[in-house]
């Protein structure tokens, strides 16, 4: 068996089963945006990792190394962030060609300093090694959160109502642009989905807002896709869900490039990922709490976009009218698909 036959998440499940349990201390194991660890009292330790590699996450040409520096440190934050904790000290493993100009690093090291600092965290440490023809970072990031501040993926019910903040599919659509260079749009449409794509804003204020109304049943990031990650939120919390296509919040700067490239644009917002929006499930008695909270807090704003259902009816996509349902696969990103 190879891996791409098990697909990224048939080979963590597999890895999950060998493993087995992982002690006492262990609050969350494998299966949620970070682990949580038991510290002392009331207190949680996160911790997660994550890479960006030349060719599979990004091209050169099209991301300088300040904003891979920032990319790098920004969606490790945004998985402490779908935990509701505060980011605290960051490791990066740096692998790199020998003949890589010494400004490259220090360019990538700026941007990773200053998202770090953003984040209220600190750079520790790391370990950098010689790859021949392309570049690797791979960070590691701890935080910290309190018992009843933890935000998990296993916590929705039927009923919960499903937001996400900001916008979905501007990464995506970014991403389009980078594929489609002949495409002009104007500079303040390009510049919103490039920004989405190339530095990703980890929505850190929102996640600990969200987890301090202690109303959030459920949370993730959106990485993999807004479909494909409510999947792993229904997984988890062995539910099902249907999402509302006339209430997914997808910005005209998404709209006008997918007009321009021939796409639907529910489709960058529902399959595109790497958006690293907040997508929780919340009581519907307390939707309007929440959301409140979180605009009071930063601004930005909370979406409904469906609700949480039984487990059987799987992740739905019902079409605006209600009449016809569109049964969409969730496919969002794996990396081991052929
Ligand atoms: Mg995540």
């Amino acid at each position: 068996v190879e891996v791409f036959e098990l697909g990224e998440f048939g080979l963590i499940d597999r890895l999950k089963r060998h493993l087995g349990p992982a002690g006492p201390d262990v609050i969350v194991g494998i299966g949620d945006d970070t682990a949580v660890l038991r510290d002392t009292g009331d207190a949680y330790l996160l911790a997660t990792c994550d890479t960006q590699i030349e060719g599979v996450h990004f091209v050169p040409e099209s991301i300088t190394p300040y904003q891979l520096g920032r990319r790098a440190a920004a969606v490790n934050i945004s998985d402490i962030a779908a935990m509701g904790g505060a980011p605290t000290f960051l490791l990066i493993s740096l692998c790199l060609p020998s003949r890589t100009p010494v400004d490259y690093v220090d360019a990538l090291y700026s941007g990773l300093q200053e998202e770090t600092q953003r984040a209220g965290a600190a750079i520790v440490g790391g370990n950098m090694a010689r790859l021949s023809e392309r570049v690797l970072i791979d960070v590691f990031l701890l935080g910290r959160t309190v018992k009843d501040r933890l935000l998990l993926r296993s916590g929705a019910k039927e009923g919960d109502l499903i937001l996400v903040t900001g916008y979905l599919g501007n990464a995506r659509a970014g991403l389009e642009l980078v594929r489609r260079p002949e495409v002009v749009v104007e500079p303040a449409v390009r510049r919103e989905v490039m920004d989405a794509l190339l530095t990703p804003r980890p929505r850190l204020v929102e996640g600990q807002t969200l987890a301090a109304t202690g109303r959030v049943s459920a949370a993730i990031d959106v990485s993999d896709g807004a479909l494909s990650d409510l999947g792993h939120v229904c997984r988890a919390s062995k539910v099902g869900a249907r999402i509302w296509t006339d209430s997914i919040p997808v910005s005209e700067s998404t709209r006008t490039v997918a007009a321009l490239t021939g796409h639907d644009p529910l489709h960058f917002a529902l399959q595109g990922g790497e958006d690293y929006e907040l997508l929780v499930t919340v009581p519907e008695k307390h939707a309007s709490q929440v959301m409140d909270a979180v605009i009071g807090a930063t601004g930005l704003p909370l979406t409904v976009m469906g609700r949480i259902g039984p487990a059987r009816d799987g992740v739905q996509v019902v079409g605006p009218w209600g009449k016809e349902d569109v049964v969409l696969p969730s496919g969002g990103w794996n990396h081991f698909a052929p």
